[in-house]
């Protein structure tokens, strides 16, 4: 293989350009970015972004020297529009065609928004830098009330920066309790009470309607006919994967780039991160998504790995997927595949100061770990998780450390 293209940069395809440049690819190697800014890392966009402990530099994950240094042809601020399997070649928007042999597929996901809100001034979502400037910007006008659409991660973390910035939070979510499709009814409610502790106006089992205002938001109608004044609504109702430009090449496209177990779409082109979904062998086969920041670094040089190994080369790619979440002063982490209606047996916890351990089980089989403030115990179980523990071996194991 003499050249290889990399559409999507930022974490995931820059690990992979990286680690195809680490196992030996001394081809033509290109970096393809529709945003205007060289990789950079997002969880700190909801986190110390909002809270100004960190700024614009301090999320670069590379330099122009260090792509330079490892001979990547860097081409930002150009999206790719469509994808020629056949052909080999990816038409980018000005026109240029970058012709390949190996292709990684690494364009992630964007933020969905609300209907009806694109031509309101105050209605943000939370994505990218840019998006996490404007969020900033918003703050330090020092809106009267922010309401925050959705209680998911991404919600909950701009509630924690909101409140952590002394402004007032409405939070909105349809479901009834938050994270419950994940972690169940009992750590959702938890998780719930946290943000309530910290002041946050949370108000589950119901959906917003519209909203409202001049060219403004000036007021959310939520769909119980009440209405909230606000100058200022993020927008966090998770995310669609970038495929838009994959139309038509072929490729199956099913709420991400469908792939095989080792991360190959096609002959010579492989996905990874936010936009690729495969058949995780970890958890019996199921076909997963994952939007984890250490899941796109892992897939990355699996999927670079696989492009190298050429066609049906491949090993599996089967991770215990794994996650954190920073809220007020906890950590937040969850390691496994988790559901609703999953055995949860919580460990410790609360304790005074939150700190927690639940372990979720399925079908005989320890499934989950989730912590708050238990990094080790989760990282320990997580391990369990990879070896295949049983569910009662991994709970009489659990206690008997407990006991000591
Ligand atoms: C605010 C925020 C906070 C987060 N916090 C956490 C956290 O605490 N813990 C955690 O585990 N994960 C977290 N995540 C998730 C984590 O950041 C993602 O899983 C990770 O960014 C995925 O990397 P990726 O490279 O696959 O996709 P992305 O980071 O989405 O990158 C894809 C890139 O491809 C570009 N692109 C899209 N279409 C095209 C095209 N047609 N042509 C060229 N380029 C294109 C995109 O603009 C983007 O630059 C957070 C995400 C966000 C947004």
């Amino acid at each position: 293989m003499s050249k290889i293209a990399v559409v999507g940069a930022s974490l995931a395809g820059l690990r992979a350009a990286e680690a195809l440049r680490r196992e030996g690819f001394e081809g033509r190697l290109a970096l393809i970015g529709d945003e205007p800014h060289l990789p950079y890392t997002r969880p700190p966009l909801s986190k110390e972004m909002l809270s100004k402990e960190w700024d614009e530099q301090s999320v670069a994950l590379t330099t122009m020297p260090d792509l330079e240094g490892i001979d990547i042809d860097v081409r930002l601020g150009s999206a790719a529009q469509s994808l020629d399997v056949e052909g080999r070649s990816v038409t980018l928007a000005d026109g240029t065609a970058v012709d390949f042999e190996g292709l990684v597929i690494a364009t992630g996901a964007r933020a969905r928004s609300l209907p009806n809100t694109d031509q309101l001034d105050g209605v943000l979502t939370l994505r990218g830098l840019d998006d996490a400037r404007r969020i900033r910007e918003a703050f330090d006008s020092r809106p009267d009330r922010v309401v925050v659409c959705g209680a998911g991660f991404i919600g909950a973390e701009v509630a924690a920066s909101a409140r952590a910035a002394g402004l007032e939070v409405t939070m909105v979510e349809m479901a009834p309790v938050p994270f419950e499709r994940i972690l169940g009814p009992r750590l959702g409610e938890m998780l719930a009470d946290l943000q309530i502790q910290h002041g946050v106006d949370l108000r589950t089992g119901v959906g917003i309607e519209r909203i409202e205002g001049d060219g403004r938001a000036e007021r959310v109608i939520l769909m119980d006919g009440s209405s909230i004044p606000t100058d200022l609504v993020v927008v966090g109702i998770g995310v669609t994967p970038n495929t838009d430009w994959l139309e038509g090449s072929g490729l199956h496209i099913e709420d991400g780039v469908v792939c095989d177990a080792t991360c190959a779409a096609a002959p010579g082109i492989v996905a990874a991160g936010d936009v690729a979904r495969w058949p995780n062998e970890m958890f019996g086969g199921e076909l997963m998504r994952v939007e984890h920041w250490e899941n796109a670094v892992q897939q990355a040089a699996h999927a670079a790995a696989t492009l190298l190994a050429g066609d049906g080369g491949g090993s599996p790619f089967a991770p215990v997927p794994w996650f954190w979440s920073d809220q007020f002063d906890l950590t937040i982490q969850l390691a496994g595949r988790t559901r609703a209606d999953d055995e949860v047996v919580i460990l410790e916890g609360p304790t005074d100061d939150g700190a927690l351990v639940a372990l979720f089980g399925r079908q005989e089989r320890l499934v989950g770990v989730f912590g708050i403030n238990r990094a080790r115990q989760v990282m320990q179980h997580r391990r369990l998780i990879s070896e295949g523990i049983g569910w009662d071996e991994a709970l009489s194991l659990a206690r008997s450390a407990e006991s000591k």
